[in-house]
């Protein structure tokens, strides 16, 4: 058997070594390192699988976060709200800019935003809301964004996890994640389901003079030559990720179905056990499995986590602390039990190996050992 891994790159570069190696090859005779057709042919091969407007590539997910919420002209003090239960860079990015991150809790089944939970916290102060689309499935956007339109918010998307990931409204009409509010954000980080071999990033957006507003701003702020209309960033993709990233859409789909297909099997293996909770479906959106992430009932996860490792499983935790108890995030608008759900979710989940190369043998292999481990250490 395969070694296990939370994320197998290594088999998965195997499988596409051919066209991955010839598109390097070709950047490094151009030289063409920045700013290369690659890139151009890359956004716009992204355009066309999201069918979005405007793809601006970047550097890494954290700055697309960044550069969509510095293109809103926020003033210090605006309140942006968010989830407290994520990865730290959606509030991160907001502190930086000197906005006021306003943590709102998740729904106990999706681990999404709760869109109640944000209609209590909007004061005259918001500004922007950013729903995060966690572990691959969509947040419920259509009752947010009519929340948002009622009170003239900004929704910027983190789809940072959920590039595929796609959305019905009532009306049967469908969008991809990132591109239904003003603007989303994505990583690409090589463990994310669209992966480069660094770092990487885009933001998307459907309205023209957003998109020029952001190429300007991961540009140093400058949209004639050297001329600095506003204080920019320097976020760029490179030619030689942009390259892997055209090379890896196309396989995308077929990466997304592996993915659910592995799911599938969890689902099976541990659908009835009383100590387990799978990850639900939100009723709306498809699922694109960035992580496989479950909740532990009555059973003691730091033993059960050992005891995986022992077998040579890793299994994660994502994520051990809300935002609202980060140390950085600590203020006095927050204390323990203020986001129970987030709260609980922290205690509880455990995130097993998920990607594109996970074979039955392995499935197997994880599914038999946690059953045992939940057996064993159930409280
Ligand atoms: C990965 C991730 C980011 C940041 O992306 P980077 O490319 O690592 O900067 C932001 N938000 C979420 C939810 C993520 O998973």
């Amino acid at each position: 058997m395969r070694k296990i891994q939370m994320v197998d790159l290594q088999s998965q570069y195997q499988r596409i070594k051919p066209e991955i190696d010839a598109a390097w090859q070709n950047i490094m005779e151009s030289c063409a390192f920045i700013n290369g057709p690659a890139v151009k042919q890359f956004q716009s091969d992204l355009e066309q699988y999201l069918h979005v407007k405007h793809v601006i590539p970047c550097g890494n997910g954290t700055e697309a976060i960044q550069v969509a919420l510095m293109a809103l002209d926020l003033q210090p003090g605006d309140e942006v709200i968010t989830t407290t239960f994520t990865f730290i860079a959606t509030a991160e990015v907001i502190a930086l800019l000197r906005l006021t991150p306003v943590l709102v809790d998740v729904n106990p089944d999706t681990y999404n935003i709760d869109i109640q939970a944000v209609e209590k916290a909007i004061t005259a102060k918001t500004k922007a809301v950013v729903p995060v689309h966690l572990f691959g499935q969509c947040a419920d956007m259509e009752p947010l964004l009519q929340l948002a339109e009622k009170h003239h918010l900004h929704v910027v998307e983190d789809a940072c996890q959920a590039i595929g990931a796609q959305y019905t409204f009532a009306d049967g009409a469908t969008k991809m994640a990132g591109t239904m509010g003003i603007m989303g954000c994505t990583s690409f980080f090589p463990s994310k389901n669209l992966g480069c071999y660094g770092d990487g990033g885009a933001i998307f957006t459907n309205d023209d003079a957003m998109a020029a507003k952001l190429r300007g701003i991961v540009n140093h702020g400058m949209f004639v030559r050297y001329y600095h209309d506003m204080v920019g960033v320097n976020s760029r993709l490179d030619s030689l990720q942009a390259a892997v990233l055209d090379v890896k859409l196309k396989y995308l789909n077929q990466y997304i179905q592996s993915r659910q297909k592995a799911a599938a099997y969890y689902d099976e293996a541990f659908g009835e056990n009383p100590h387990l909770i799978i990850p639900a479906k939100g009723k709306n959106t498809t699922h694109v499995f960035h992580q496989y992430t479950m909740r532990l009932q009555q059973t003691d996860r730091q033993k059960l986590v050992e005891y995986m490792a022992q077998q040579q499983i890793p299994v994660m935790i994502y994520y051990p602390v809300p935002l609202h108890m980060q140390k950085a995030y600590r203020d006095e608008r927050y204390r323990q039990g203020d986001f129970p759900v987030s709260e609980q979710l922290c205690n509880e989940v455990i995130s097993l190996p998920m990607h594109t190369e996970l074979d039955e043998e392995q499935l197997q292999y994880i599914s038999s050992h946690l059953l045992r481990a939940v057996q064993m250490f159930s409280l």
